[in-house]
C-alpha cells in the first residue's frame, strides 16, 4: 500500500496519467524520478542524524549524497526528455569537481529559481535531500505568515486550499523542501499586492479543482490546489499535471513565481 509521499505521489501520477493523456509523458518521467528520489532519501535517512545538517544553507556535506549524483545521471540519460538527457550524458562525461559545484549553486542559490536545464537536474536531485534535512530541523511556524519558504528561503512554487471551517486557507508550499506554510488569501505572494482587482483568478472546466492565481501588479502567477474541491489531489503531483494551465499563463503575459521540480 502507498505509505510514504513518495509512494503516494507515484500513485497519484499514474492515476492523472490515464486521466490526462497530454501530461501523460511528463508525469511518466516524474514517476521514475520520484523512484529515484525515494530511494535517495531512504538511503541518506539511515545515515546517522549528526551527519545530516540542519540548515539549508552552507557547503553540502553528504559524500552519500553526492555518490549517488551519477546513477541520477544514468536514469535521466536514458528516460528523461531529450533535452535534460543530454544535458545528463554530458555531466557524467565530465569531471566529479564540476558536479559538486553545481550541486553546491543549487544548495546555495534560494534567490534564484534554476532556469538552465542543468539547474533543474541539479534541483531535483537535491528536492529529497532539503525535504529530509527540514524534516530533520523541526520547524516551528506558528506565526509564520510570510512568502519566502521557512526553512530555505526560496518563493514557492505551489499554492494549496485546505478546508478550514465553512472555507479555506491559502498555504504556499516550497517545491524544493516541500515546506508547507498559510499564508493570506488575498495577497501576491510575488510582490505583496493587495487590491483584489490586481489579482485575477483563473480557472478552466479540465480542472475544476485547480486555479491560475495571477498577479497584475508583478506579472507572476502561481498555481493553486483546491483540497476542498478534490480531496485526492496531490499538490505536487496535481500541479505539474496541469501543463495547459502553465501555457495559458505565458500567453497571457505571466510568468511563473517558481518553475516546479520538471522545469515548467
Ligand atoms: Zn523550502
Ligand atoms: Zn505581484
Amino acid at each position: 500500500m502507498a505509505n510514504t509521499p513518495w509512494q503516494k505521489r507515484i500513485r497519484r501520477a499514474e492515476q492523472l496519467a490515464v486521466q490526462h493523456p497530454f501530461a501523460a509523458e511528463i508525469l511518466g518521467f516524474y514517476i521514475h524520478v520520484a523512484r529515484f528520489q525515494q530511494t535517495l532519501y531512504q538511503r541518506l535517512e539511515s545515515v546517522s542524524a549528526s551527519k545530516v545538517p540542519v540548515s539549508s544553507v552552507g557547503v553540502l556535506d553528504s559524500p552519500e549524497l553526492l555518490a549517488s549524483f551519477p546513477s541520477f545521471l544514468s536514469l535521466l540519460e536514458e528516460k528523461a526528455p531529450a533535452r535534460f538527457a543530454k544535458i545528463a550524458r554530458d555531466l557524467r562525461n565530465s569531471p566529479s569537481n564540476s558536479w559538486s559545484n553545481l550541486l553546491n549553486e543549487r544548495w546555495a542559490e534560494a534567490g534564484n529559481p534554476p532556469d538552465a536545464p542543468e539547474e533543474f537536474l541539479a534541483f531535483a536531485f537535491l528536492q529529497p535531500y532539503a525535504e529530509l534535512v527540514r524534516f530533520r530541523a523541526h520547524l516551528q511556524l506558528d506565526g509564520y505568515f510570510h512568502p519566502l519558504c521557512p526553512f530555505c528561503n526560496r518563493k514557492s512554487a505551489i499554492a494549496v486550499l485546505r478546508p478550514q471551517g465553512d472555507g479555506a486557507r491559502r498555504n504556499l508550499v516550497c517545491g524544493f523542501c516541500l515546506c508547507e506554510w498559510e499564508f493570506r488569501r488575498i495577497v501576491c505572494a510575488g510582490c505583496g499586492q493587495e487590491d483584489e482587482s490586481k489579482l485575477p483568478v483563473y480557472t478552466a472546466d479540465q480542472f475544476p479543482h485547480m486555479r491560475v492565481e495571477c498577479c497584475d501588479a508583478c506579472h507572476t502567477y502561481i498555481k493553486s490546489v483546491d483540497l476542498t474541491k478534490n480531496g485526492l489531489a496531490d499538490p505536487l503531483v496535481d500541479e505539474l499535471a496541469a501543463v495547459p494551465l502553465d501555457l495559458w499563463a505565458r500567453e497571457h503575459g505571466y510568468a511563473k513565481l517558481h518553475p516546479n521540480l520538471l522545469g515548467l
